[in-house]
């Protein structure tokens, strides 16, 4: 009996720790998204739109907490449609809460956090609109009037944002703004905006942004797979919002976004207001070292991206480079060494450069300095 009972707990003992390998090993893999602190905040990498089978997506919520994780997200928020429910037939379920609750359970032992969000699924326009931050997603069922529905939305003291603004009734893929669409801006019952969703990006939706100073948004919409939809070749990612918040909490992200402070990220390109896309590249882009080798009137300046992005740069400096035209490309994750025709020996300089995989307004990317001491 003794050892019968020994044997068990062996058997049990040993699945408990290949379980949890099996856990934590899956979790290890995929595109492990990585940026830096910026002075005064912490950086946040969020995608605070998703879908699951408890509306049109393909996939249960643990999925999409486990695919966030490999990801290596802070926050994410379920944001099924609340009117569309396509599988009902198979998985009835009257609470619009039950995929966050799922998700919550799934994320337990991780360090993911599970903002509460829907879909207010209307015809363009007003078109689509996630809420987040919601107390109760069930309270905007069958409200007839879209505003009924953005007023409740408002009343639980929800974050919202307009959803992919340039899928018009033209079918020309330009964002605009409808008379409702303006009307639930002016009356502040919107706050941010998609710039990207998906695989688009709208420098149109981006002036919207500006004109209307709402908050800039970039999510997945995903419905299938994240692997499926944006793994293909390494340098493949899902789009995020980078959110700079006080602290990594619901409060603080919150706070952060009803105060614009985001960068979305989108196909190895960020995209923001100057006063948080400018601090972010400076985090990512880390000068190790300047020096002169013996005798050499060459500038070696070693640079390190500790981010995941890559950055594409061009030189501004009145110095130039050796191995390379005024552009240079610096890989996620990386360190190279910059050779700078200085003339005669300088003691330091400002490097000045052009981010061209970064957006501060409809076609045009941010200056860039770097003070480099040697
Ligand atoms: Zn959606």
């Amino acid at each position: 009996m003794k050892k019968l009972i020994f044997v068990t707990l062996i058997i049990v003992v040993t699945n408990t720790v290949l379980l949890a390998q099996k856990h934590a090993h899956t979790h290890a893999l995929g595109t492990s998204l990585q940026f830096p602190n910026i002075p005064g905040y912490q950086t946040l990498k969020c995608d605070f739109h998703q879908h699951t089978v408890f509306s049109d997506g393909d996939v249960w919520p643990t999925i999409r907490v486990q695919e966030s994780l490999k990801d290596n997200l802070d926050a994410i928020s379920l944001t099924e449609h609340i009117e569309y429910q396509p599988h009902i037939g198979d998985i009835p379920h009257k609470d619009r809460n039950r995929s966050y609750q799922i998700a919550v359970k799934e994320a337990k032992d991780h360090n993911l956090i599970i903002v509460k969000g829907s879909e207010i699924t209307r015809a363009m326009p007003p078109g689509h609109s996630n809420a987040i931050f919601l107390d109760d997603p069930n309270k905007l069922l069958m409200l007839k009037d879209f505003k009924d529905a953005y007023r409740e939305a408002i009343r639980q003291q929800a974050f919202v944002f307009w959803n992919h603004s340039y899928e018009t009734p033209k079918n020309d893929n330009i964002s605009f703004l409808y008379e409702a669409n303006k009307q639930l801006i002016d009356s502040n019952y919107i706050h941010g905006i998609e710039i990207v969703n998906t695989h688009t990006y709208s420098t149109e939706a981006l002036q919207i942004a500006y004109d209307k100073n709402l908050t800039l948004m970039g999510t997945s919409d995903v419905h299938g797979l994240i692997d499926w939809d944006y793994k293909n070749g390494p340098k493949g990612h899902r789009p995020i919002t980078l959110v700079f918040s006080k602290d990594r909490t619901q409060e603080g992200i919150k706070t952060a976004l009803f105060d614009h402070r985001t960068v979305v990220h989108f196909d190895n390109t960020l995209i923001g207001r100057d006063s948080f896309l400018i601090p972010l590249i400076s985090e990512c882009l880390v000068i190790k070292k300047a020096f002169y080798e013996p005798k050499s009137l060459v500038l070696s300046v070693e640079l390190e991206n500790i981010s995941s992005c890559n950055f594409i740069l061009q030189n501004l400096s009145p110095y130039s480079l050796i191995e390379s035209s005024d552009i240079v490309e610096i890989e996620g994750k990386s360190t190279m060494t910059l050779h700078f025709r200085t003339k005669e020996k300088i003691n330091q300089f400002d490097w000045i450069f052009n981010v061209i995989n970064a957006i501060n307004a409809p076609n045009k990317h941010p200056l860039v300095t770097k003070k480099i001491v040697i």
